[in-house]
């Protein structure tokens, strides 16, 4: 029997760095939502552990014990063979890996019918948030999570094809103790969500831009076409532009694809 699962891209909304505990985990406070575009994973019982990549991004995937998903499976303490069709770009700042770790995590649950009883936290700040794939409030070092009704948002969602450290971002931030986020709004409406989320930050898109400056070509771009809010997502470098107006980012999509074939350009609902 195999599992299939899917494991949707990882976008911060905010990304909020507030500190830096003394062991070196910086300390955040983000809204995280999920896409409905995202990697795609089956996940069998074996005898030995094996993962075999395939998709458009597949090729720089490690199918060892460096990628993510095999050390979930170590984790959850069986051997199973995973293949991974590699839909998103990797170190984009997207959780491609925490979000197939997240998702292996789930496949094995099924597949020998117990509940994973480990730490998920061990395989990286964003795996617990992962597990959840759904928008969500992160706070601490990835383990205070808070899950939030957000409206679904559409969204363009573009990565220039340059990658950027996650380490060298941070190494780069001016302040590691910036504020909070503000409160969120207490009632349901649209609209006081769009002001409060236009209001927030993404800490880590000034050092992104400083290493990689392409990011703000992107950014001024998705705004240009209309966006009403355009952040990075992540440590970069991927960046997304929220639409109001349904069915607007479409065009966008297309446009931007066409004048860009070299940037990674998706459009998603993000819940
Ligand atoms: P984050 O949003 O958490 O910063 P990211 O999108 O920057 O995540 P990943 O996509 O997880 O980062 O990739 C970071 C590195 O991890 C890759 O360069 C790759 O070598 C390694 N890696 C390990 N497992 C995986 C995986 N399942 N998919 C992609 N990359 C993986």
């Amino acid at each position: 029997m195999a599992i299939e699962v899917f494991a949707p891209a990882k976008i911060n909304l905010t990304l909020h760095v507030t500190g830096q505990r003394d062991d070196g985990y910086h300390l955040l406070d983000s809204l995280v939502s999920f896409a409905d575009i995202g990697d795609r994973l089956t996940v069998a019982k074996a005898d030995e552990m094996r993962i075999d990549v395939t998709g458009p991004f597949a090729k720089g995937v490690p199918t060892d014990r460096r990628n993510l998903c095999w050390q979930a499976a170590e984790l959850f303490g069986e051997t199973v063979a995973i293949t991974l069709e590699k839909n998103l770009p990797h170190a984009a700042g997207i959780g491609g890996g925490s979000s197939d770790a997240a998702a292996v995590l789930k496949a094995m649950e099924q597949l020998f019918d117990r509940p994973f009883d480990g730490d998920a936290l061990l395989l990286g700040a964003d795996i617990p948030v992962c597990q959840i794939a759904s928008a969500t409030r992160m706070q601490g070092i990835g383990e205070v999570l808070s899950p939030i009704k957000i409206p679904p948002l559409e969204a363009i969602l573009v990565n220039p094809g340059v990658s950027v450290p996650t380490p060298r971002v941070f190494k780069g931030l001016e302040r590691k103790n910036n504020s909070e986020m503000d409160m969120m709004p207490k009632t349901h409406r649209s609209s006081d969500f769009w002001t409060w989320l236009a209001d927030q930050r993404n800490d880590l898109e000034a050092p992104a831009i400083a290493a990689q400056p392409i990011i703000a070509d992107v950014l001024r771009e998705l705004s240009f076409l209309g966006a009403r809010i355009v952040r990075m997502s992540g440590s970069g470098a991927t960046c997304f532009g929220l639409f109001e107006a349904r069915g607007h980012h479409e065009a966008v999509y297309r446009d931007l694809k066409q004048r860009r074939p070299e940037w990674w350009v998706e459009y998603a609902t993000l819940t």
